[in-house]
C-alpha cells in the first residue's frame, strides 16, 4: 500500500486516514499534488468506532463510484446508507496509493515545529521508529483528540463537559419490524436529540444499537445501553455482540481552522452536528482543504494564503454552529439530529 521508504519531505502531510484524510488525499492526488498520508492505526479502517450511517452523497464528495462491498445496507429511499467503513477506508487508501500518495499506516504524529516561512517539520513514530518529515503544508485530519491541531495552537484539549460518550453493540438474529428505518429515540433524563438511543437495521437480522450520552456519564454507558436494548421489542431474540465505545466533541466547530502551514478538517475541526453526524462533514471539509492547497501551487502556505478554506465551507460551519448555539440557549432543534443528511442541504454548504 505504501511507498517503501518513509519520505523526508512532501508538499502536503495529511495526518489521519479517516473520511477527512482520505477525501483530502484523493483530491490532492487528482490535482497532481505530492502528498503523504499517515495514520496511527496498524490497518487503515480497522477497528471501526462508528455506527456508519451516512448519505450516499458521500461517494459524490469523494468522487468515487460506490462498490457494493462499501455499503452494508440501504435504508429505504431516503438516500441513507450504512457503510462498511473498514472496507471503504481500506479501498480508498489503496486508491490513493495507486495514484501516487505515500500511504503509511502505523505512523503517529507526536510533534510539530512552528512554521518557518516555507513549511513545518513533523515528528512521527513510524512502525516504532522516530522520523522527521518536512511538509510545506499539513492537513490535520486526526479526529476527536487531534494532536496536530493542538500542537499548532488551534485547539485546546476538551474537558469531560465538552465530549459525548458513544457505546454500541451489533445485535444478530433479531427481527426488526422496519428493516429500512433507522430508529432514534430519547433516553430517560437526557435532552433529546442531543443524547439518544439508536437502532440501525443492517439487513439479515443485524441491528447496530447504540447510545450517545454526556461524557461525564461514560462510565454508565454500558448499563444504559443494556437497559435500552432490554426494553426494545425489536431486539427480542437477538444476540448482542462485542461492546464498542468512542467519543465525540460537543459544542461546535473550532474558531480557527487554519494557521501558518496548517488546515484542520473533519472531527479534528469539531465539524460534528448536534447528534453526532461526522462522516459527511469530514469528507466535505477534507476535500475542500485539499482544493484550497491545490489552488495555490508553489505559493507559501501562510495562513493568509489558506484563508479560502473556511470560506469554502462557511455554510457548513454556520449551520453546525447554529445548531450548537440553539442547544446552549435551550432553543428547539430541527426535527432530527441527522438533518444535514440530505442532498439539498449539502449543496447549500458549498461556499
Ligand atoms: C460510536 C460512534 C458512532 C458514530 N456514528 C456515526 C454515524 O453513524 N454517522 C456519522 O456521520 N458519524 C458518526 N460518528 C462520528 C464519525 O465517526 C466521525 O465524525 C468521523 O469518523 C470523522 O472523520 P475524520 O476523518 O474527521 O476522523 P476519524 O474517522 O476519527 O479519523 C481520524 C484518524 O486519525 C488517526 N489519528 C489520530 N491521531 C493520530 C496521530 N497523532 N497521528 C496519525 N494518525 C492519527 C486515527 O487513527 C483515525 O484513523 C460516530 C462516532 C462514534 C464515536
Amino acid at each position: 500500500m505504501s511507498r517503501k521508504t518513509f519520505p523526508q519531505q512532501t508538499s502536503v502531510l495529511i495526518v489521519g486516514a479517516g473520511p477527512a484524510g482520505l477525501s483530502a488525499a484523493l483530491a490532492l492526488s487528482r490535482a497532481g499534488v505530492d502528498a503523504v498520508l499517515i495514520d496511527a492505526r496498524k490497518r487503515i479502517g480497522h477497528p471501526v468506532r462508528c455506527a456508519e450511517m451516512t448519505h450516499r452523497l458521500l461517494f459524490e464528495i469523494l468522487g468515487v463510484q460506490p462498490r457494493p462491498t462499501w455499503v452494508r445496507w440501504v435504508l429505504g429511499k431516503s438516500g441513507l446508507v450504512v457503510l462498511n467503513r473498514p472496507r471503504l477506508e481500506e479501498d480508498l487508501a489503496g486508491l490513493c496509493a495507486e495514484k501516487g500518495v505515500g500511504v503509511f499506516p502505523e505512523t503517529s504524529l507526536f510533534g510539530l515545529s512552528p512554521f518557518d516561512g516555507k513549511g513545518r517539520k513533523a515528528l512521527v513514530l513510524h512502525r516504532g521508529r522516530a522520523r522527521e518529515v518536512y511538509a510545506a503544508c499539513v492537513i490535520a485530519a486526526d479526529g476527536m483528540a487531534s494532536a496536530t491541531a493542538r500542537l499548532a495552537g488551534l485547539a485546546a484539549p476538551l474537558g469531560p463537559q465538552k465530549v459525548a460518550s458513544c457505546a454500541f453493540q451489533m445485535i444478530t438474529g433479531a427481527k426488526p419490524e422496519q428493516e429500512s428505518n433507522p430508529f432514534l429515540g430519547p433516553l430517560p433524563s437526557y435532552p433529546f436529540p442531543l443524547f439518544y438511543f439508536w437502532a440501525l437495521p443492517q439487513g439479515r437480522g443485524r441491528i447496530n444499537a447504540g447510545i450517545l450520552v454526556p461524557g461525564m456519564d461514560g462510565g454508565r454507558a454500558r448499563f444504559l445501553l443494556d437497559r435500552a436494548i432490554a426494553n426494545t421489542r425489536a431486539f427480542s431474540g437477538g444476540r448482542p455482540g462485542k461492546f464498542h465505545c468512542g467519543l465525540l466533541p460537543l459544542g461546535g466547530p473550532l474558531k480557527r481552522l487554519v494557521g501558518d502551514g496548517i488546515l484542520v478538517t473533519g472531527t479534528a475541526a469539531r465539524l460534528v452536528s448536534v447528534g453526532g453526524e461526522g462522516i459527511l462533514p469530514a469528507a466535505f471539509s477534507g476535500r475542500e482543504a485539499a482544493r484550497t492547497v491545490a489552488d495555490h501551487p508553489g505559493s507559501s502556505a501562510e495562513a493568509q494564503n489558506l484563508a479560502a478554506f473556511p470560506r469554502r465551507i462557511k455554510n457548513l460551519i454556520d449551520h453546525y454552529a447554529d445548531g450548537w448555539n440553539r442547544v446552549e440557549k435551550g432553543m428547539p432543534l430541527g426535527k432530527s439530529p441527522w438533518e444535514t443528511l440530505d442532498g439539498k442541504n449539502l449543496s447549500r454548504f458549498q461556499g
